[in-house]
């Protein structure tokens, strides 16, 4: 068993100190850095995941396509960032008990989005053919009469309706449909659904439970991909940092959604922009700065973090491919929030 160095009231800093009890080890035993009975006990392997939550995870950049962090720590540098008190001193005990050092991170520029097939994807010239490479080397997935997924609808007209769960009749807002492509937006995870429609508590939800009648076949991009290239030649990370991109990228997503269905596919199934916070992982995750989606012993971790969403091309209720089995009113009666804490002013 790993010693308990310190505990959540050794932090002066409160956030670091919230963070440090939700992670730590509860017990009665007397801390042996500040005496006190009531944190939670740290090991060092804890004091290390701390860190990382919230010194690297805390200082997470978002950029147009992609994100890094704005620290990074590691055993063989020392400190070369001035923290501001009470962080001060509190960083002084990490670096006591764990030998590491923090320092200001420059990030590999592919986590910045520098990857040849994504900025491809954002050019007039070259998209088609970065489009056609995503159609053939993705793979398909069957979903059949078994497969179950709900689609949610905020203040409907009419909400015992089957039709009103459909595709809206007004299309080209959203991440894939355009004004020629209508599409019907669903996921098996009821939770994706409340977030990615933006609803709150005033809101009169109601949620279908839909099924398909016969077999429909998706582009799965919700996979990670197989390739024998860097992370800068990678379309795997092209393809996750684009969905993980606001709408700003839906112009080549809608492209994507057209290409699919012109080759012949009833849908897609795509990573969900909320992934992350429903899983709560990190989505530029590396060691020693390689994206941890070219470690292939973490394939099912990561493809465990990744919520999909399925799009049905066209009316699939009215074109008879999709029943609706069951409509539900939705009461949003708690909310809750995970949060977790970063620094400012270094
Ligand atoms: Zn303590």
């Amino acid at each position: 068993m790993q010693k308990h160095l310190i505990c959540s009231e050794c932090f002066k800093d409160e956030g670091l100190k919230l963070d440090a009890r939700k992670i730590g080890i509860k017990n009665k035993k007397d801390c042996r850095n500040c005496n006190k009975k009531n944190g939670s006990k740290l090991t060092a392997k804890l004091i290390g995941d701390l860190a990382y939550r919230f010194f690297v995870k805390g200082t997470s950049w978002k950029v147009d396509y992609g994100a890094a962090p704005l620290i990074q720590f590691n055993e063989h540098q020392k400190t070369s960032i001035s923290f501001k008190e009470p962080l001060k001193s509190d960083v002084v005990l990490i670096e006591k008990n764990i030998s590491i050092g923090f320092f200001d991170y420059g990030p590999r520029l592919w986590m910045l989005g520098h990857i040849e097939p994504l900025k491809k994807l954002q050019t007039r010239k070259y998209r088609k053919e970065i489009i056609d490479r995503i159609i053939k080397e993705y793979p398909s997935l069957t979903l059949t009469s078994d497969a179950k997924f709900y689609r949610l609808r905020k203040n409907p007209k009419e909400p015992e309706k089957h039709s009103e769960y459909d595709s809206p009749p007004k299309s080209g807002n959203g991440r894939l449909d355009s004004n020629r492509l209508p599409i019907l937006y669903a996921s098996p995870d009821l939770e994706v659904c409340i977030h990615e429609c933006r609803s709150t508590a005033i809101d009169h939800l109601f949620v279908s439970t839909l099924q398909p009648k016969s077999n429909l076949k998706l582009l799965n991009l919700a996979v990670i991909l197989e390739e024998d290239c860097t992370e800068f030649e990678s379309l795997d990370i092209s393809v996750q940092f684009l969905f993980y991109a606001e709408n700003h990228s839906y112009e080549i997503s809608r492209e994507i959604a057209k290409a699919a269905y012109k080759s012949g596919f009833d849908g897609i199934i795509y990573p969900s922009y909320f992934s992350s916070l429903r899983t709560g992982s990190y989505p530029t995750e590396t060691i020693y700065g390689m994206s941890i989606r070219k470690f292939p012993q973490f394939k099912d971790r990561i493809e465990n973090q990744i919520i999909p969403n399925v799009a049905l091309f066209g009316r699939p209720i009215k074109e008879k491919k999709i029943s609706v089995e069951c409509i539900n009113k939705v009461i949003l009666d708690r909310i809750d929030y995970h949060i977790h804490f970063g620094p400012i002013g270094y």
